[in-house]
C-alpha cells in the first residue's frame, strides 16, 4: 500500500537525519514515506569529531558515524547516497536531483519538504588556494585526504588559517602529530567568539604549546613551489614556511539552492524560520542545521550559528512537527566550547562589541578562580570574565579560558541567561561543592558577585 504522504530531505547528515529519525518514530511507512537525498559519501557522522580523528584520539574514522545509510534504510528511509538536489521547484512541490554516479536527473514530488543542506566553508580566491596540501575540512573525505597528505608529507611545518574553534582544534592535532605549527589569524586574537583580552589568553597558552599565533595579519596567497605542492603561506608582512595548510576561516549559510527557489533569506544568508523551523511564508517546507539564522535570545538579533549541538535539536523539532506533533526552538544564547590541548575555552550570551552593537550598557568582572579547591592536588587555574546589563544587573554573557574542568561551567551561565536571571540572583545559585570539584565558591559564582558589585556600584 501506497503511504498517504511523502516528505523529502535535502541533507543527510545531523539536522536532516535527525528529521527523518524523528519523523518516522511519529509515523510508519504505511503513512509517510521519507526519501533522503545527500550528495556526499556519509550520512549522520560526527563532523565536530574530525580534529580528534586526525590528532589520533580518535582511532577509526568509522566511529565517527553514528548511523550509516544501510541503518537508516533498515528503517524505511530511503536515503539516496552521492545524489544531490540540484533544484526546488516550490510551486510544482517536487525536487529535481542528479545521481553522481549515473549522471541521471530526476525529479521527486513531496508533499512536505526539509531543507537540511549545512554550511559551506569559506574559501577565499586566493593565489594558489587549490594546490596540493592545502585542506578545508569539513567532511570525513576532507579528514581523510588530510591524513593522507599527512602520512605522505616529510616535512613538519603546518599553518592552519584562521584562529576560530576549528583552527585551534587543528593547531591541537597538528602538534599530537609532531608538527611545527604556526597559526594565522586575521583578528586581533584567537578565538574571535571572545574578547579581545580573553583571546589574548588563548593566544598566550598556545605560545606556551609551542604554537606560533601571528595574528592581525590577513593571508594574501599561497606559495607553491616548483613541483606545484604548498611551500608557504604569505601574508601582508610575511612568509610562513609550509609543508601542509589547513584552512579554518569559517562558514555561510549553503542555502544556494534556497535562494533559488525564491525562498526567504536573512541577513546572514541563512533561511528564515518561525518557532517550528518552519520556513517563513511556506506551510510544507522546514528547514534547519547550518542552513538557517536563529534568534540569539540575549540580544533579540538573527544569527548564523553552525554547531552540531542546534542542528540536531532543529532536526528533532521538524521532525516531530511533520511527523504530526508540536515542536519549537525557542532560540539560542550563544553557548559554545572548545579546547586546544589542555587549555578550554567557553562562551554563552554577548562579547562586549555584541552588547553595545544592540545598545546594551553593561559592567564587566574578570575573576581568576580554580578548578578544585585550592589545596586539593591538580587544582588548574581559570579566568571567568561576566557581562551584566548596568542597572538591571540581567546576566549578558560570560567567557571561561583555563584548564581541565574550566569550559563546561559554562553552562550554568547558559542556563542563567536562558532563565534571564541577574547576577545578583546568580550568587545564590546551589552549585555542588567538594574540593575535588571546585573551590568552596564556584568560579562562576565568584564572577557573580564580583560583577553583582559592579551593579550595585554603578547604581550608586
Ligand atoms: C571540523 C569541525 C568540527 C566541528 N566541531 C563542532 C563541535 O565541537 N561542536 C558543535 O556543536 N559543532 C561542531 N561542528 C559543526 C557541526 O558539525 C555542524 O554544525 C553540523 O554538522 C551541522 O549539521 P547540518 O545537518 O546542518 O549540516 P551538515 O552536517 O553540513 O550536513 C548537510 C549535508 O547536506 C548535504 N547537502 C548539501 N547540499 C545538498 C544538496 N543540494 N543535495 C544533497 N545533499 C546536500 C551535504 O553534503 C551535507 O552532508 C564542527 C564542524 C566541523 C567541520
Amino acid at each position: 500500500m501506497a503511504a498517504t504522504e511523502r516528505l523529502v530531505i535535502i541533507g543527510g547528515d545531523a539536522a536532516g537525519m535527525s528529521a527523518a529519525s524523528q519523523a518516522r518514530r511519529m509515523k510508519g511507512p504505511d503513512e509517510l514515506e521519507i526519501v533522503a537525498f545527500e550528495r556526499g559519501n556519509f550520512s549522520s557522522y560526527s563532523a565536530c569529531g574530525i580534529p580528534y580523528w586526525v590528532g589520533g584520539d580518535v582511532g577509526e574514522r568509522d566511529g565517527l558515524i553514528a548511523r550509516n545509510p544501510e541503518e537508516h534504510r533498515a528503517r524505511a528511509i530511503e536515503l539516496r547516497m552521492r545524489t544531490e538536489v540540484t533544484e526546488i521547484d516550490v510551486a510544482g512541490g517536487r525536487v529535481r536531483a542528479r545521481d553522481a554516479g549515473t549522471g541521471a536527473e530526476s525529479w521527486t514530488g513531496y508533499d512536505k519538504l526539509v531543507i537540511a543542506t549545512g554550511a559551506r566553508p569559506i574559501r577565499p580566491a586566493l593565489p594558489g588556494i587549490d594546490a596540493p596540501g592545502v585542506h578545508g575540512l569539513q567532511t570525513l573525505d576532507d579528514g581523510q585526504a588530510l591524513l593522507d597528505t599527512l602520512s605522505r608529507t616529510e616535512g613538519r611545518r603546518a599553518v592552519v588559517v584562521g584562529a576560530g574553534y576549528i583552527g585551534v582544534e587543528m593547531a591541537e592535532a597538528l602538534l599530537k602529530r609532531g608538527y611545527e605549527v604556526t597559526v594565522v589569524n586575521r583578528g586581533e586574537q584567537p578565538m574571535a567568539t571572545l574578547d579581545p583580552d580573553m583571546g589574548r589568553l588563548v593566544h598566550e597558552a598556545m605560545s606556551g604549546m609551542g604554537i606560533t599565533t601571528v595574528s592581525g595579519t590577513a593571508v594574501t596567497g599561497i606559495l607553491t613551489g616548483d613541483d606545484g605542492r604548498v611551500r608557504a603561506v604569505a601574508t601582508d608582512s610575511a612568509e610562513h614556511p609550509a609543508d601542509v595548510v589547513v584552512l579554518g576561516i569559517g562558514v555561510e549559510p549553503e542555502t544556494a539552492l534556497a535562494r533559488a527557489a525564491g525562498l526567504p533569506l536573512g541577513r546572514h544568508g541563512g533561511l528564515l524560520t518561525d518557532l517550528a523551523m518552519r520556513v517563513r511564508g511556506h506551510e510544507n517546507i522546514w528547514a534547519g542545521g547550518d542552513c538557517v539564522e536563529v534568534l540569539d535570545l540575549v540580544s533579540g538579533r538573527e544569527r548564523h550559528i553552525a554547531l552540531g549541538t542546534h542542528a540536531n535539536k532543529h532536526g528533532q523539532v521538524i521532525g516531530a512537527n511533520v511527523g504530526g506533533g508540536y515542536g519549537t526552538f525557542p532560540g539560542v544564547v550563544g553557548t559554545a566550547v572548545s579546547k586546544v590541548c589542555e587549555l578550554e575555552i567557553a562562551r554563552t550570551g554577548l562579547r562586549e562589541k555584541d552588547a553595545r552593537a544592540v545598545g546594551l550598557q553593561y559592567v564587566t568582572a574578570t575573576i581568576e578562580s580554580t578548578s578544585r579547591a585550592g589545596y586539593y592536588p591538580a587544582a588548574a587555574p581559570m579566568t571567568v570574565k561576566m557581562l551584566a546589563e548596568r542597572r538591571t544587573g540581567r546576566l549578558l554573557g560570560v567567557q571561561i579560558v583555563g584548564r581541565e574542568g574550566a569550559g563546561k561551567r559554562v553552562d550554568v551561565a547558559a542556563v542563567a541567561l536562558t532563565a534571564g536571571m541577574t547576577v545578583d540572583q546568580m550568587t545564590a545559585l546551589d552549585l555542588g561543592y567538594a574540593p575535588p570539584f571546585s573551590p568552596v565558591w564556584d568560579p562562576v559564582l565568584v564572577a557573580a558577585r564580583k560583577a553583582s558589585a559592579a551593579v550595585r556600584k554603578e547604581r550608586g
